[in-house]
C-alpha cells in the first residue's frame, strides 16, 4: 500500500506556457538527493521539457562528471505504465543533449518492454525511478521530507498523523538503544524494566530498554537473580501522551514513597527513558520558543542539562 498519492500532482498540461508540476517536482527531487541541475525543465522551441542533471563522481586523481537526461512521465491519473512508444528516441535525445545517462522518472511504472529496451542499450547508463522508489527516497531522506510535504500535502499529513516523528526539542535527538546489543530501537520495540519486592520495601535495580527475543532472554538471565523478578512494558506506550504523563506521575509518586527504592542505575535509566520519549509526545517548538530556549542557554548536551 503506497503512502503518497501521486494524483495529488495535477495532470501534465497539454501545450501552453505553464510548466508541468510533475517536472518541477522532479527537478526539486534530484536537487535534494544531490544532483546538480544543468538544465531545468522549460518550454523550448522544440517543445522540449528536458531536465539535465550532472552527477559529480569523486575519483582519487580527479572527479568525473556524468550528464543524465531525465524523462518525466506523469501517468498516475490514468494508472498506465510507461511503454516503449512513450520513449521513442532515447538515443537521439541523449546525443542531442550530450548525455551518457538516461533516467526515467515516472509516477507509475516502466513497462517490461521499455525496461528491456533500455537495458539493451549497452552504451548508456540508466536508472528508473518509479512511484515506489520515489516515495521511498522522499520518506527516508530527511532532506526530502519537506518536498513530500509540499507536493503531497494530503498524503503526507495522513502519514505523519499515523507515524508520529519526534519533535525537535533538544539539540541532539538521542534514539533508544538496546541495553544488550546497542541496536537503535524503533517505535514498536520493547521496553523492559525489572523490579523486585523485598519484604515491605520494593527495590528497583534496573530499568532498561531492549530488543525483544534473544536480547530480552540474555538480559533476563543476567538480571533475574538474587530474588529479583522482571516485568515489562511496550516502549511504544511511552510515546502515547496520556500514558507518558501517567508514567511521569507514577515515577514522582514512587520517589515520594519510602517503601520504594530506586538503585542509582535504575534512577538514571528512568530519567533517560522519560527524556528520550519526551520528543515523541511533544510538538515542535515555535520560532519564538526556540529563540527563548537559546537565550536561556537551555540547549543541553543530551541529558546533561536536564539532570
Ligand atoms: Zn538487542
Amino acid at each position: 500500500m503506497s503512502i503518497l498519492d501521486f494524483k495529488e500532482i495535477p495532470m501534465a498540461h497539454k501545450g501552453g506556457g505553464e510548466q508541468d508540476k510533475f517536472e518541477l517536482f522532479s527537478r526539486d527531487f534530484f536537487q535534494n538527493i544531490g544532483y546538480r541541475i544543468s538544465s531545468a525543465p522549460g518550454r523550448g522551441a522544440d517543445g522540449g521539457k528536458d531536465l539535465i542533471l550532472t552527477e559529480v563522481r569523486k575519483g582519487i586523481a580527479s572527479n568525473t562528471e556524468v550528464r543524465w537526461l531525465v524523462s518525466c512521465k506523469h501517468k498516475a491519473h490514468s494508472g498506465s505504465s510507461v511503454s516503449k512508444t512513450d520513449e521513442p528516441e532515447i538515443s537521439d535525445s541523449l546525443k542531442a543533449h550530450n548525455c551518457t545517462g538516461f533516467i526515467g522518472f515516472y509516477s507509475t511504472l516502466p513497462s517490461s518492454g521499455l525496461v528491456d529496451k533500455v537495458e539493451g542499450m549497452a552504451e548508456i547508463e540508466h536508472q528508473f525511478f518509479d512511484s515506489s522508489k520515489i516515495e521511498q527516497a522522499l520518506l527516508t531522506n530527511s532532506k526530502c521530507l519537506e518536498l513530500a510535504k509540499r507536493y503531497f500535502p494530503k498524503s503526507f499529513k495522513n502519514w505523519t498523523d499515523e507515524n508520529p516523528k519526534p519533535a525537535v526539542i533538544f539539540s541532539d535527538h538521542e534514539p533508544f538503544r538496546c541495553h544488550h546489543c546497542d541496536t537503535i530501537l524503533d517505535y514498536n520495540s520493547w521496553g523492559k524494566y525489572e523490579e523486585t519486592e523485598n519484604g515491605l520495601v520494593k527495590k528497583i535495580r534496573n530499568q532498561y530498554v531492549c530488543c525483544g527475543g534473544d536480547c530480552d532472554r540474555i538480559l533476563a538471565k543476567r538480571y533475574y537473580t538474587d530474588g529479583y523478578s522482571d516485568a515489562w512494558t511496550d516502549l511504544k506506550d511511552y510515546f502515547t501522551p496520556t500514558i507518558y504523563i501517567k508514567a511521569v506521575m507514577s515515577f514522582c509518586n514512587e520517589l515520594n514513597d519510602e517503601k520504594i527504592i530506586y538503585s542509582q542505575e535504575a534512577f538514571e535509566q528512568k530519567k533517560s527513558l522519560l527524556i528520550r520519549a519526551y520528543p515523541y509526545i511533544c510538538r515542535n517548538l515555535t520560532q519564538k520558543e526556540s529563540a527563548q530556549v537559546m537565550d536561556l542557554g537551555m540547549v543541553p548536551q543530551f541529558l546533561g542539562g536536564l539532570g
